[in-house]
């Protein structure tokens, strides 16, 4: 924490912080910014968006189980609470929401959010019930936070849809921003995950972020056959993994469907593994690119 950050105002426990974000959101705007912790830049920019746009930032931590399958990597997520609420503090948030899993789901925990259709495609095919675990996390935390503004990332794209499609279908008083993927200089989406990618993964790893640009050139030159360019990024990623990524697809930035034609605002979605580590990517069409 640099000299001078006012420390930010840390809550374990349900009942106070759903009372400090509630009193929060009466005296003025309320910025929720959900996050699993291991923090780095892309989630600080989260925080940064919602300083600018509300009174009062809160930042909630919780490596949340139910979204994690049997065989994922939920025993060895990063943790590193300090020096999160460290960066928290450098970033300027006021409430750090800390949550403990006996307290988000005690043994009577009964209830899931279920979604059809957004939730079984790409992400959610390739890690099923992966999305039941998120909206069934998001929705307590709305519920913990009360009105507000919630701060999402792109980086996670289908995240973003399906949590929009719950807010618009149960008529949460919840607005949604979504900020851009931050990326490393060698063009690597930041996530907590990279930490474990040995230089050999990391190399095989930023063949995500180069299939999506080899995607978006060949755009540019002129190709519009939705099922061409999706046959291009498979197989450019494919070479690149050294193995076949978990999908590559061309879609529609709201049904999430695959797209005849292409056209900008079109989203192409990339997951693989790197060694052992899954990594996620995506790009919008028409968008910049670092190079
Ligand atoms: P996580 O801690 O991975 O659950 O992420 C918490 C939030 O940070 C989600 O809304 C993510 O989409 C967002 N996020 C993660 N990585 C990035 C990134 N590289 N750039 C922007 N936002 C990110």
């Amino acid at each position: 924490m640099s000299p001078g950050a006012p420390a930010p105002v840390l809550l374990r426990g349900l009942n106070e912080a759903r009372d400090a974000c509630h009193a929060a959101g009466r005296s003025g705007s309320l910025g929720l910014v959900p996050t699993m912790g291991a923090l780095h830049d892309g989630h600080i920019s989260l925080v940064t968006a919602a300083r600018a746009a509300c009174q009062t930032v809160a930042v909630t931590i919780f490596v949340n189980p139910l979204q994690f399958g049997p065989g994922e990597d939920l025993s060895r997520y990063p943790r590193q609470e300090l020096q999160d609420c460290n960066l928290l503090a450098d970033a300027g948030a006021d409430l750090v929401l800390l949550l403990a899993a006996h307290e988000m789901y005690p043994p009577d925990f009964a209830t899931r959010i279920t979604q059809t259709g957004l939730t079984t495609v790409l992400e959610g095919a390739a890690r099923p019930g992966h999305f039941d675990g998120v909206l069934t996390v998001v929705a307590k935390l709305f519920a913990l936070a009360g009105p507000c503004q919630a701060f999402f990332g792109q980086k996670d794209y289908q995240q973003t849809v399906v949590v929009r499609r719950m807010i618009d279908d149960l008529l949460l008083p919840v607005q949604m921003h979504v900020c851009p993927i931050r990326r490393d200089p060698d063009g690597l989406a930041l996530s907590s995950r990279n930490a474990f990618l040995s230089t050999d993964d990391r190399a095989r790893g930023l063949s995500l972020v180069a299939s999506l640009r080899a995607l978006q050139a060949s755009f540019d030159q002129g190709e519009r056959d939705g099922a061409v360019l999706q046959q291009q990024l498979q197989s450019r990623l494919q070479q690149g993994l050294g193995h076949a990524p978990d999908y590559a697809a061309l879609v529609d930035g709201r049904t999430l469907q695959p797209v005849p034609r292409a056209q900008p605002g079109q989203v192409a979605l990339v997951a693989g593994r790197a060694g052992s580590t899954r990594l996620l990517d995506n790009h919008v069409l028409g968008h910049s690119l670092p190079a």
